[in-house]
């Protein structure tokens, strides 16, 4: 019998489990820990509440929960609760799939100010994760802005421009949906440092800006190089372009309320405001031989008191974990950190990709571990029969998959019309539904 414990519950975890599982059968028990006593990561509080089609993938994740090798232990928070030495104590393998949830900082003055908040914030405050439950984000004025050129920042933008009732369907929590419904924002400017040959932005997300009931997306046709130069392309960016090539013949729309303007050659250098933020002094750039944005001195402003930065993410330290500072995750090669201890998802590869992109990455880390103990194999570890007895004895009270059905059900019994859930926002409100 091996001992495995993934730490961390998003498509990484769940891929590493499913491979694990498939590759040792009964010859394994496999411990899914999350800091959450809900699981599914960046399914639950990442991925945009109105791309529900998405978010099915967790049914995948459910049969690899229920299908008795693998147990979920939620609400146990790794570097906290227990560390990195003590699992390493008590499994043949530890696996990292702790994701990458903290902004990249823009390193500019006024970064601080009240009205900047991250993309994980933003986001999390949409979509129900306890940290950013109180966000708050000022949506009183007229103008936002999103920095970054990805699909994150697309989600932003598209949530801060839809109406109330395109949220159907969606399970946006409440308190994000009223205040989104009470929003003053018309004019939200994506800013990006490059041009459109750059951008990291995919065609589904981007054509859907398209067909917003009250938002029109605005694109300059000049800031496109010649048409030939799309040819190199790979097709998806080249069908991407596309879209926004169309974007950019449309006649300004009067019958829609809002605008999401896309702003190439943008590079944020300051942002200003009476106590808060007010605006962003850009300097206009051209891109260099390398294909790096370079400054060109002009500076100009664009107003917001909204500021969304959505520049990229960093996996957080652990102790014990070397860390690769450049790329904000944790130092591996392919995969390995040491014997017995091994990075998968974003906490390996940094915030790129998909959620499908996941997957190699937890099959590639099983076959390594199958390599170095064969399926058949015994070891001499305790597993989950120590962990529970120590997180017992620290008055941790890790919560089952069985809890999580639990939860699962009473955010459903208590969904508004239209929506498939009522997602609980607290800690408290979890473990009150458990009854702990
Ligand atoms: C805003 C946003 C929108 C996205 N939308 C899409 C989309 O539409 N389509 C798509 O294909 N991809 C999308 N992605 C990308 C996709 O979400 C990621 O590829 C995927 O979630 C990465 O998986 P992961 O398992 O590495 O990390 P995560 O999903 O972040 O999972 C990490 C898990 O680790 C847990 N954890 C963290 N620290 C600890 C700790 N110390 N102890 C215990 N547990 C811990 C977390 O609670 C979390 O459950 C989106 C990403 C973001 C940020």
């Amino acid at each position: 019998m091996r001992h495995f414990a993934i730490v961390g519950s998003g498509p990484a975890g769940f891929y590493t489990a499913e491979a694990l599982a498939k590759a040792y059968g009964g010859e394994a028990r496999i411990d899914i820990i999350d800091r959450y006593p809900v699981p599914y990561g960046l399914i639950r509080f990442g991925v945009a509440p109105d791309h529900q089609s998405l978010k099915a993938v967790s049914k995948r994740y459910d049969q690899v929960a229920e299908g008795g090798t693998v147990q979920f232990l939620g609400n146990v928070a790794v570097g906290a609760h227990v560390s990195i030495d003590e699992l390493r104590g008590l499994y043949d393998a530890v696996i990292l799939a702790i994701g990458a949830p903290h902004d990249r900082k823009l390193g500019i003055p006024g970064e601080d100010l009240p009205g900047v908040v991250g993309s994980a914030e933003f986001v999390g405050w949409y979509n129900g994760h306890p940290d950013f439950a109180d966000l708050d984000p000022p949506l009183g004025g007229s103008h936002a802005a999103v920095i970054g050129n990805g699909n994150v920042a697309l989600d932003c933008a598209r949530i801060l421009a839809k109406n109330r009732h395109e949220f159907e369907g969606s399970d946006i929590v409440g308190h994000a949906l009223d205040a989104l419904d009470r929003s003053a924002i018309r004019t939200i400017t994506i800013l990006g440092r490059r041009g459109p040959h750059q951008i990291s932005m995919t065609p589904k997300e981007l054509g859907e800006l398209g067909h917003l009931e009250a938002a029109a997306p605005l694109v300059e046709a000049g800031d496109f190089p010649p048409i030939e130069a799309d040819e190199a392309l790979e097709p998806g960016q080249r069908k991407s372009i596309n879209i926004l090539r169309e974007f950019a013949t449309h006649e300004p729309d009067d019958s829609k309320p809002k605008k999401i303007v896309f702003d190439f050659f943008a590079r944020p250098v300051r942002i200003e405001g009476d106590g808060k933020a007010e605006r962003l002094i850009v300097e206009r750039t051209m891109l260099d031989a390398g294909g790096g944005a370079q400054g060109t001195g002009e500076m100009y402003e664009v107003a917001a008191s909204l500021i969304v930065t959505s520049i990229g993410y960093q996996t957080p330290r652990i102790d014990g974990v070397p860390y690769d500072e450049r790329g904000g995750k944790f130092a591996n090669d392919a995969g390995k950190i040491a014997d017995g201890l091994y990075a998968v998802g974003w906490a390996r590869r940094g915030p790129t990709g998909t959620i499908g992109t996941n997957r190699p990455d937890g099959y590639e880390v099983a076959e390594q571990i199958a390599a170095a103990m064969p399926p058949g194999s015994d070891g001499a570890k305790a597993g989950s029969k120590v962990l529970n007895g120590l997180l017992e004895e620290r008055g941790i009270k890790a919560t089952s998959f069985t809890d999580w059905r639990t939860i699962e059900a009473a955010e459903v019994a208590a969904a508004r019309p239209g929506s498939p859930r009522e997602k609980m926002v607290r800690h408290d409100d979890w473990l009150k539904a458990l009854g702990h």
